[in-house]
């Protein structure tokens, strides 16, 4: 066994003489999937040595919360774990005290052959996660990895790293928003698996602030979450699922925010229920911002009291950089009021920003520096003008911040950036746009992409004359309100194509999934046509 375990050197040079195809990998990925769902720990991999090991003195059940991976680069994956065997009890069920964690990265499923392993510290003021930037790896590479702890083995799960920067390799990448647990199932993530991604990634509302209500599919377990011991049960409850656990195991994600995980259209330091809970959301902000990183794949340093900084650019090779964006945090307060209405003074005015000041510049400059063919701008709410019936504005969209949403498509054409695909969450609903400066009838600047939710609804009885509304708008060419899913997005030089994999329902926790519909971005062609 011990003959098996190979150290960095030799496994170093099994990289170099081994050809993995994807379908190999692919079996081993199904089975690891498998194998998380039905919450077999580590069973099917290779015997983990114990030589030595104190008697156990954890709970069982540490690895209850599973395991993911994400911001890859050509060398390095964050891997990400929490130790929780009680998730939804105090601490996570964790007694006091750090505890000691073992990673492994092989290229095989039964780790037989090691390409990295070490030690890291799950820290109780972090509630017990750990992110391990697993170094050295090779460019464009499936990897799988394990955790063990207190001789308890996670789930097995793969992962892989970018193609090298001047690589031109294609990419397939899944893009998804808003869990709500209380409005449904995560069929659509139970689908994931099967679509070989290369990578997924999650445009917010990962988590849903609200307390539970009688009425609910699945409710949640507590009142409206505030503290951080209420932040981190929340992501107990999510990550619990096995359809996300499973998704989580198949690929690396890239994860940003939107509102929800901290609290429904909160703008920078401003609650929804403003003044009078103002003085007490700095604390609030802070709790949710270090729950979120606790529990996300993310290669950034923890939050320093309410900030942190997570726009940040993940680059694959020179196919496609990914600008990730967080409208959130540096955001000025909503214009003209919370809910749909007409224009006023404020939504146009230029002093007023939805990235801040130092995101903007990070933008532009990320922009201007892109070679890659495809610059993704990971979003949140949605960028096309979308005035409904000619005159009612969504005041937390873009729409509600014109002069930022100028400023940032004057980034866009001054860098000379060819394919702009904007991808948008937040409205639980799909829709396929053409990004137009408003009033500047001119010329398309990029595409915009909507992906409905994963299992946050749209009230039915609104669904029918919003799509009448949303698909009136001149620059809108397609909007499906019913249905909860994620977007596929197969990317070539030439084109991208996405297909809009939804699902039947998303009140059962399986229900087959479909394209309803594709749509074809030609390389230098702003705008979507049906494929
Ligand atoms: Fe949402
Ligand atoms: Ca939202």
């Amino acid at each position: 066994m011990v003959g098996d375990t190979g150290q960095g050197g030799s496994s170093t040079t099994a990289a170099s003489t081994t050809t993995t195809s994807r379908r190999q990998l692919l079996t081993g990925a199904a089975v690891a999937a498998a194998a998380t769902t039905l919450g077999l720990t580590g069973s099917a991999g290779q015997a983990w040595a114990t030589v030595g090991h104190a008697r156990p003195r954890l709970p069982a059940g540490l690895f209850a919360l599973g395991v993911a991976s994400g911001d890859p680069d050509p060398d390095s994956v964050i891997l990400w774990t929490r130790l929780a065997p009680a998730p939804l009890a105090a601490g996570g069920g964790m007694p006091p005290g750090d505890a000691t964690v073992e990673w492994e990265v092989a290229h095989d499923d039964r780790f037989r052959r090691i390409v990295r392993k070490g030690r890291v510290t799950a820290r109780a003021r972090w509630g017990h996660s750990v992110h391990v930037t697993a170094d050295g790896l090779k460019p464009g590479r499936w990897y799988f990895y394990r955790f063990r702890c207190d001789g308890q083995v996670s789930p097995v799960a793969r992962t892989r790293t970018a193609p090298r920067k001047a690589a031109t390799d294609d990419v397939r990448f899944l893009f998804a928003s808003c869990q709500n647990w209380q409005s449904g199932f995560y069929t659509a993530w139970a689908h994931a698996p099967a679509e070989e991604p290369d990578l997924v990634v999650h445009l917010g509302d990962y988590i849903y602030e609200g307390g539970a209500s009688a009425s609910a599919l699945r409710p949640h377990n507590s009142p409206e979450i505030v503290t951080l011991a209420d932040y981190r049960n929340r992501y107990g409850l999510y990550k619990g699922d096995p359809a996300l656990q499973a998704a989580h195991a198949v690929a690396p994600w890239v994860v940003t925010w939107d509102d929800h995980e901290v609290e429904n259209n909160y703008t920078d330091l401003q609650p929804q229920n403003h003044p009078a809970e103002t003085p007490a959301f700095p604390a609030r902000r802070a709790a949710a911002y270090q729950a979120w990183w606790e529990h996300m794949p993310v290669r950034l340093p923890p939050p320093v009291a309410e900030k942190l900084p997570i726009y940040r650019t993940v680059d694959w090779g020179r196919m496609a950089r990914f600008h990730v964006l967080d409208t959130r945090q540096y955001r000025s307060d909503q214009a003209c009021g919370e809910g749909l209405g007409p224009t006023c003074d404020a939504r146009t005015d230029p002093t007023r920003t939805m990235l801040g000041t130092a995101q903007e510049r990070w933008l532009r400059r990320s922009l201007k520096h892109s070679r890659a063919t495809w610059d993704v701008l990971a979003n949140q709410v949605v960028m096309t003008s979308m005035p409904l019936g000619g005159a009612l504005y969504n005041p937390d969209q873009w729409d509600g911040y014109a002069a930022a949403r100028t400023r940032l498509l004057d980034d866009v054409r001054a860098a000379g950036t060819e394919n702009a695909v904007v991808i948008t969450g937040d409205i639980h609903a799909s829709g396929v746009g053409t990004v137009v400066d408003e009033g500047l009838n001119a010329e398309a600047v990029g595409t915009e992409l909507v992906g409905t939710s994963i299992s946050s609804s749209f009230d039915p009885a609104l669904v029918d004359a919003a799509e009448q509304l949303i698909g009136a708008l001149p620059h809108v060419e397609w909007v499906n309100a019913r249905q909860r899913g994620y977007v596929r997005c197969d990317v070539t030089a030439g084109e991208l194509v996405a297909q809009y994999r939804l699902v039947e329902t998303a009140l059962q926790p399986m229900s087959p999934i479909s394209t309803v519909t594709s749509w074809t971005i030609t390389s230098g062609q702003p705008g979507a046509l049906p494929t």
